[in-house]
């Protein structure tokens, strides 16, 4: 009979093989097989779970991590974290797993670096911006239980995981976070709660000493003052008699505002005025934060509101210019493409219908031929769009 060691020792071996080969079959079994911790360590002092975030397999990784995985374990020889290794892997959502599960993004390996700046330094951008938007549920929780004389609490409890999930997200387009709010109805009708929230969260994590986090506190003041916006377009629709109907429609007057160009044909003054209000609407002028927004936004040929904004908050780019983005909503790589021109994409038919006002004119340009040109329609009616948006084609 094999000692407990042996049998130990094989089932460490195996589940290093299963996790280097992607084989989750196996991986599974061996799992269902062994009874007990799984902090396996190989011979450089790895754990499991390190090396399924080294591979960016989230469902091992998750599975690890239901099976009790010590998520800050690890004598990794230059102490890597296994959040260190899932930003080196560039999965944002192993990363997001990790966190989670309570690993500590401020934990640096031998040479002194967070996790966020190897996953910087090896060009995995959007794995940074998923490190550095990271704050624990329990930040938000908080709101949702009565404090001292209260007797309700700022927020509703079962609002406490959408707001989590609104909060963390990457991409801070205003169009974008319109839109997530319209898909998430509980924060849309409770819009005042939350942005009375978002407001208190940003005081709080001011007030926090050495361990403000400046950045964080401007998002949350950002998020906060985009719910406003749209909560405003929905008051103003709610005497409507059609209240239902109208409902739908808030972030379509949201986005165009937002995306009428101006006398250029191009640039986003519109965008840009609002967004700019935001960023003078900060209460804490004294931060450095807000000194250097204020000084890229003053500056000669001052980048635009938005990417002053996306730079505060994600974090400076390396090289933009080779990922293609959605024209509407500014989400990375969209998986579709304007079927007659194939010159802009977009997330799917909801961004282009959106952002259809905008591009029909650009449209028909690109598409009248010398031979069309004669009978080139000047403007496309709604039959039209919608044909359009039944032929919306995969990128
Ligand atoms: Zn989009
Ligand atoms: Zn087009």
């Amino acid at each position: 009979m094999e000692s407990k060691d042996e049998v130990k020792s094989n089932t460490e071996k195996t589940i290093f093989d299963a996790i280097a080969q992607g084989d989750l079959t196996e991986f599974k079994n061996i799992l269902a097989q062994h009874k007990g911790g799984v902090d396996f360590f190989d011979e450089n002092g790895m754990t499991a779970l390190q090396h399924a975030a080294y591979k960016g397999n989230k469902d091992m990784v998750q599975l690890l991590l239901d099976r009790g995985a010590d998520v800050n374990s690890g004598k990794h020889e230059y102490n890597y974290t296994a959040l260190h290794f899932g930003a080196l892997s560039g999965s944002s959502e192993v990363c997001k797993l990790l966190l989670d599960a309570g690993a500590k993004p401020t934990a640096t390996n031998s040479v002194g670096r967070t996790a966020s700046q190897m996953a910087a330094f090896v060009g995995n951008h959007h794995t940074v911006a998923t490190i550095n938007n990271f704050i624990p549920r329990s930040e938000i929780a908080y709101y949702s239980v009565p404090q001292g004389q209260q007797t309700e609490p700022y927020l509703l409890p079962i609002l406490v995981d959408p707001l989590h999930k609104f909060v963390l997200g990457v991409n801070i387009h205003p169009v974008r976070l319109g839109l997530n709010l319209q898909h998430t109805p509980s924060l849309l009708e409770n819009a005042d709660a939350v942005s009375k929230v978002l407001e208190m969260l940003c005081k709080r994590e001011m007030t926090r000493g050495s361990e403000t986090n400046e950045v964080m506190a401007f998002k949350y003041h950002y998020l906060s003052y985009i719910v406003r916006e749209i909560n405003n377009i929905r008051d103003k629709q709610k005497p409507s008699s059609e209240k239902e109907d109208k409902k739908h429609d808030i972030v379509e007057v949201f986005s165009k505002k937002l995306l009428k160009p101006g006398k250029d044909g191009v640039s986003l003054d519109l965008m840009d005025t609002f967004l700019k209000d935001c960023v003078r609407e900060f209460p804490f002028r004294e931060c450095t934060t807000f000194h250097q927004m204020v000084s890229s936004l003053t500056s000669k040929n001052p980048p635009s509101a938005l990417s002053v904004i996306n730079c505060t908050i994600n974090g400076q780019r390396g090289f933009v210019d080779a990922i293609p983005y959605c024209s509407t909503c500014g989400e990375e790589k969209p998986a579709k493409k304007c079927s007659k021109c194939k010159s802009v994409q977009y997330c799917d038919r909801e961004c282009q219908r959106l952002h259809w006002f905008v591009h029909k004119k650009a449209c028909n340009r690109e598409c009248s031929t010398p031979n069309s040109a004669s009978n080139a329609k000047v403007a496309i009616d709604t039959n039209e769009l919608s044909s359009e948006l039944q032929n919306l084609v995969a990128g």
